[in-house]
């Protein structure tokens, strides 16, 4: 125990240092929060489709739930069902195997409902684009709201991206491209 105890000591701490705030991000944070009890007065539920992705957009997605970004404490869920969602958040060229699948995800989904086209492969198709295995963008599938660009976009960008969807769902605004 003893030993143990010094080689704890010697050791330190190894993790990296936790990051410095970010007023960008907090600002987004505060106006995230505050919109969605203004306009929802309750949770904003989201169901993730990926159509097709690499799953580098899904890193970023994972990190909105972590502790440092900690969507959940601005009035934001993840659900397992469309039926349940007010937003979907899309990722990926959408794969041919997909696209029936996502019609009917958008189709279960109850209006009005707003969707996210999530990183540059969901905007535009990326590097995938469009061929036999592919139908490339989001909105070539189903109607879009606002698209999230980057390869992946940060997760700043996402929660940028669904307050944007917010007012677009207000305003009842055409599709916004973020840059
Ligand atoms: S935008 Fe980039 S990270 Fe996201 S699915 Fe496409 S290739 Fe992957």
């Amino acid at each position: 125990m003893h030993k143990l105890l010094k080689q704890i000591v010697r050791t330190g701490i190894v993790s990296e240092a936790p990051p410095a705030p970010d007023d960008a991000l907090r600002a987004v944070s505060q106006r995230l929060k505050r919109h969605i009890l203004d306009t929802l007065g309750r949770a904003l539920t989201i169901r993730h489709v990926d159509a097709g992705s690499c799953n580098g957009c899904e890193l970023e997605i994972h990190a909105l739930n972590n502790p440092y970004y900690n969507l959940e404490a601005l009035g934001i869920r993840f659900v397992a069902s469309p039926r349940h969602a007010d937003l979907l958040l899309v990722t990926g060229p959408v794969s041919r195997h997909m696209e029936t699948a996502l019609v009917r995800t958008y189709d279960a989904t109850p209006g009005p409902k707003l969707v996210v086209a999530v990183g540059d492969c969901g905007c535009t198709g990326g590097i995938f684009g469009e061929s036999y295995a592919s139908a490339g963008r989001v909105s070539n599938v189903i109607p879009v709201d606002v698209e999230v660009p980057g390869c992946p976009p940060t997760p700043t960008a996402l929660m940028q991206g669904i307050l944007t969807a917010l007012n677009v769902g207000a305003k009842g605004a055409s599709t916004r491209h973020l840059r």
